[in-house]
């Protein structure tokens, strides 16, 4: 009997890609991709029993809101390349079903996450509200130096998206800016108490574009620190 060795020889194919891709933002700016690549840390504010404001008008809550800009900052900036950790990405708390004081230990991971993450830089999305309604516009947060070129980059790009917003960086002593060492920041995406605001937030679309312009700032902010 003849004994026959037959060998075969799954296809293999070893795709070997070298180099990393360059993402042009702007003119001048790039971050290349791969183990290297910089990293942020997201940070949707809320979520599980603390909904945050509500919207004056539709009763829309910020924790949902804000984890809608947060998922498509992740998408944004994995796209480019970069690593994304994110505090959280559904409407859960970050606390067990048994916790006795939730949101002090939904806080305090919040904290360990953003802390844990080494991210390059730390982007905590919030919607605003306050008791006079003619208040609008996207304000940008932070605590230190650190904190401010990547603050000014952020509003500087937000206001290319509403060219009537005229609102400033500014400092803040908010407890997720102190979590990590990174540049870190809050952005205030819009007034839940100014009607204008509201529409705008509420618009799927425009929430796409305010994040798009956030990104973009960020990129312009780390395109800086690789250049200096
Ligand atoms: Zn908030």
């Amino acid at each position: 009997m003849r004994k026959m060795k037959k060998w075969i020889a799954g296809g293999l194919l070893a795709a070997w890609i070298v180099g990393a891709g360059l993402l042009w933002v702007g003119e001048s700016a790039y971050v290349s991709g791969g183990a290297e690549a910089a990293a942020v840390v997201i940070d949707a504010g809320h979520g599980g029993i603390d909904p945050g404001v509500t919207g004056r008008l539709t009763g829309v809550r910020e924790c949902d809101l804000n984890l809608s800009v947060a998922l498509e900052l992740e998408r944004l900036f994995s796209q480019s390349g970069l690593r994304v950790a994110m505090t959280r990405r559904t409407g859960e708390g970050l606390y067990g079903p048994d916790e006795p004081n939730k949101k002090s230990a939904d806080m305090r991971r919040r904290g360990e996450i953003i802390a844990g993450s080494g991210a390059d830089m730390m982007i905590s999305v919030h919607m605003n509200f306050i008791g006079d309604a003619r208040c609008a516009g996207t304000q940008v947060f932070y605590r230190d130096e650190a904190g401010r070129e990547l603050a000014a980059c952020i509003q500087n790009a937000v206001r290319t998206l509403q060219p009537g917003n005229r609102r400033t960086a500014h400092t803040g002593d908010y407890f997720v800016l102190k979590a990590g060492s990174m540049p870190s920041v809050i952005v205030e995406c819009g007034f839940l108490s100014n009607a204008g605001d509201e529409a705008l937030l509420t618009d799927e679309a425009y929430r796409r574009r305010l994040a798009w312009h956030i990104y973009d700032g960020a990129m312009e902010f780390l395109a800086r620190r690789q250049k200096s």
